[in-house]
């Protein structure tokens, strides 16, 4: 049986950073990883999609050459180029990641599946590693829903949809919401015909009405078809296609040539025998953790997509400097001191921080909100850019900024000048007198904010 200082189970965006400041310090580390080097992010989430959202963004403007003055002939797009594109971009990171983990001094790499075998043991292949420090970066994964029929297709998820090199005739998305869109978006123009089916009322259901509307609005302008409030019956396979059932609005079904199942996320934490240890779970299998990601065990803690407290590449590095800094700098950080933010990556993109609208007349606040189209932002009507709005929400007596949400071009990098102001703990007002650069998206915050309205159905409103 080896022994190590710290024992590190996953090398998605925690992982490696940990494992490189332990390692720094001195101190004998081992870390496990099953799969791809890097995780979810780098090999099958953030970097490929984003990558590939690049080259439809390219194959849109390419087609709307005509509103800025050029021609360029008849956009096709070569899925073998783009897939190869892609594959550079992430192997970049992928090996990045392993590269620099298997040329760490004072760090070892095992490539293997890891479970525990009791609280300080963990078995990583043919060997068993013991430690007093036992970090779970274990990452989630798809979810399947359980819909009759399923198990009959060949449905792709977000891992699949990464081997794909050819057009899909017809894509069916099941799942409305951030990974189906940004997915259903960038095939509809490579040239897919792309339907979206949600079961739930609207779209990105965790954002506002008016978001979900607007959004509704910028995928069915791209020709995209939108079900909502779909009850899905069933699915099967009926020759080249794959149908699905469904309850919609005098909808009975949808054909298409493939199906993505974008439904939810789910923590890869059913085989790490977590029994074995004692380490709780959730009802979802998510890992239970304190406020500094702590779990049930002492010395064992869960950082990133494991332990429920965050889905993001930023919520998992912000884990790690979370850990790192309460184990070796003897600060006392946690996790309630974020401040929640995200981005989807349709195009315009949407930026989001803080609170939404209905949380903020649910929290009962005096709320003041101001709201601006991005066809009155001269840089956005300036790049013929247009969709979408900024909206901003925020305290009427302590002037603190509740949220924001940013749809729109340049909307992911506008948030941040809000993000920072929140950080800052200073009030809405300093970012009203603050000069932004002209022509940006961002200068037009401060114009936002001298327009606040009360909040209807708030206390202020
Ligand atoms: C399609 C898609 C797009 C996304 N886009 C964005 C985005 O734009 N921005 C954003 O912030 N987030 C995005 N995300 C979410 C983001 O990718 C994840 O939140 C992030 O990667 C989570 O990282 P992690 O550190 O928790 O673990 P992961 O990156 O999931 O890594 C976990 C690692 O642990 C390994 N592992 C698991 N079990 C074991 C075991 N028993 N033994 C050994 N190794 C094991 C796995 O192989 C994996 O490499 C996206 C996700 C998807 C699916």
């Amino acid at each position: 049986m080896a022994a190590y200082d710290a024992i590190i189970i996953g090398t998605g965006q925690a992982g490696p950073a940990l494992a490189r400041r332990i390692a720094g310090s001195g101190m004998q580390v081992a870390i496990v990883e099953r799969g791809r080097f890097g995780g979810t992010c780098i090999n099958t989430g953030c970097t490929p999609t984003k990558t590939l959202v690049a080259s439809a963004y390219a194959a849109h403007v390419a087609r709307r050459g005509a509103d800025y003055g050029f021609s360029a002939g008849d956009v096709k797009v070569d899925m073998k180029r783009v897939k190869a594109r892609k594959d550079h971009v992430v192997g970049l990171s992928n090996h990045g990641v392993e590269r620099s983990l298997k040329h760490l001094e004072n760090c070892r790499v095992f490539e293997a599946h890891a479970r525990f075998v009791s609280p300080r043991e963990v078995q990583a292949g043919s060997e068993v590693l013991t430690s007093d420090r036992i970090f779970l970066n274990v990452g989630a994964r798809a979810a399947a829903p359980n819909i009759p029929g399923l198990e009959r297709v060949d449905y792709l998820t977000n891992r699949s949809m990464m081997d794909i090199d050819f057009l899909p005739r017809h894509l069916l998305v099941l799942g409305g919401s951030y990974i189906g869109l940004e997915f259903g978006q960038m095939y509809r123009r490579f040239g897919s015909e792309v339907s979206v089916v949600e079961l739930g009322p609207r779209l990105v259901s965790r954002e506002d009405e008016d978001v979900s509307a607007a959004i509704t609005d910028i995928l069915a302008r791209e020709g995209i078809t939108v079900l909502t409030a779909a009850k899905c019956l069933g699915v099967d396979k009926e020759g080249n296609d794959i149908v699905i059932k469904v309850d919609c609005g005098g909808i009975s079904e949808l054909r298409g040539s493939h199906l993505l199942i974008a439904t939810g996320r789910r923590p890869n934490t059913d085989d790490l025998g977590l029994d074995r240890a004692g380490v709780r779970q959730d009802e979802r299998g998510y890992i239970v953790v304190d406020d500094e990601l702590r779990t049930s065990v002492p010395g064992i803690w869960a950082l990133g997509d494991c332990n429920g407290k965050g889905a993001f590449t930023h919520t998992s590095w912000n884990d790690y400097e979370i850990v790192a800094a309460n184990l070796f700098d003897g600060e006392r950080r946690r996790v309630s001191d974020r401040i929640p933010a995200h981005a989807l990556y349709i195009d315009p993109p949407l930026g989001r921080v803080g609170m939404t609208e209905a949380d903020v007349r649910k929290s009962g606040r005096p709320a003041l909100i101001g709201k601006l189209a991005m066809e009155d932002v001269s840089r956005a009507f300036e790049k013929g850019e247009t969709e979408g709005f900024m909206k901003i929400l925020v305290d009427a007596e302590t002037k603190e900024i509740l949220g924001a949400s940013f749809l729109g071009t340049g909307g992911d990098e506008a948030i941040h000048c809000v993000l920072d102001t929140m950080y800052a703990k200073a009030p809405y007002t300093l970012l009203e007198r603050a000069m932004h650069i002209h022509p940006t998206v961002s200068e037009f915050v401060p114009t936002m904010l001298e327009d606040l309205v009360p909040l209807a159905g708030s206390v202020a409103g």
